[in-house]
């Protein structure tokens, strides 16, 4: 707002490359407390469209708090936050319809699925479609279809959830989100409830959506997908970024005293 190129004249502004517009995500001094328990304090990151940034940190650290603060899950006590076109200053009120918005350009994958249980894989994909795009329901079938065809499960659509094996119901979860088509797909450890080789197969499902081009936020312990996949290595501690930056220069060059320690404990 202080560039005096981008307020005065109308019509197009021709930004340079790399402007802070390239990015997809923004986040300024994000702060959050539950009562006297300081949980985020002054969280600042910006994630470039298309790219992959990976959370790492020690349990506790707030990684669930920052992703859960993004879409509002979960109300910010101040700080900016933007995804896309659509941003809030927690500081100047939240509009339902701003919450909306932002909510739906977030998709989320939480470690343990939440799927719908009582409603089928295709229910579970169509229905949130109708509910938030307002899709009819054969439109809805129609994408749900196409989504989980990607996912390689077919054959599960008319099965419910507690018939697929968990890292099926991640990727029925990971095609819910998509199908709401976020701008930004938050994954909360998306492995964790998984045996190796079955989150093997989800990770291998979310390195394609990377290779896409989807921009993507993901906490994760997996320090193979992180150096491999990430394009931006984030290191929380007490509630604090404390590092950040490229992948391979973070792991095999720790510069804060946390993680080094956390890396040894992982690698
Ligand atoms: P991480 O994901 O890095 O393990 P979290 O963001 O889940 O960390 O939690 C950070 C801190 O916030 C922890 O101390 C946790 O107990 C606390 N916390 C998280 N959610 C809540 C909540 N809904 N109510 C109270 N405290 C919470
Ligand atoms: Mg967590």
């Amino acid at each position: 707002a202080s560039n005096p190129a981008l307020s005065t004249q109308a019509g197009p502004v021709i930004l340079p490359t790399g402007a802070p517009d390239a990015s997809m995500v923004r986040v300024r001094g994000l702060a959050k407390a539950f009562g006297t328990n300081v949980v985020l304090s002054d969280v600042s990151l910006g994630v470039e469209a298309g790219s992959v940034t990976a959370m790492i940190g020690p349990s506790g650290a707030g990684k669930s708090t920052v992703l859960r603060c993004l879409n509002l899950l979960e109300r910010p006590d101040s700080g900016l936050i933007q995804i896309g076109r659509h941003s809030i200053d927690v500081e100047k009120g939240i509009l339902p319809a701003n919450l909306a918005e932002l909510r739906r350009s977030a998709g989320m994958v939480f470690q343990s699925f939440n799927l719908f249980p009582h409603m089928s894989v295709l229910r579970n994909v169509s229905l949130p479609q109708q509910r938030v795009l307002g899709r009819s329901r054969a439109e809805a079938d129609e994408v749900s279809h196409r989504l989980l065809e990607r996912m390689g499960l077919r054959d599960k659509s008319s099965q419910y959830p507690n018939r697929c094996s968990g890292g099926q119901q991640q990727r029925i979860a990971i095609a819910r989100a998509l199908a709401l088509e976020p701008e930004v797909m938050l994954f909360d450890e998306p492995t964790s409830a998984l045996d190796p080789e079955v989150g093997a197969e989800v990770l291998e499902v979310m390195r394609e959506l990377a290779s896409e081009g989807m921009t993507m936020v993901v906490v994760t312990h997996e320090m193979r997908f992180a150096a491999n996949v990430s394009d931006q290595l984030v290191v929380m501690a007490d509630g604090q970024i404390i590092e950040c930056g490229d992948p391979h220069q973070i792991m095999s060059d720790p510069q804060h005293p946390r993680t080094q320690r956390f890396l040894k404990a992982v690698l």
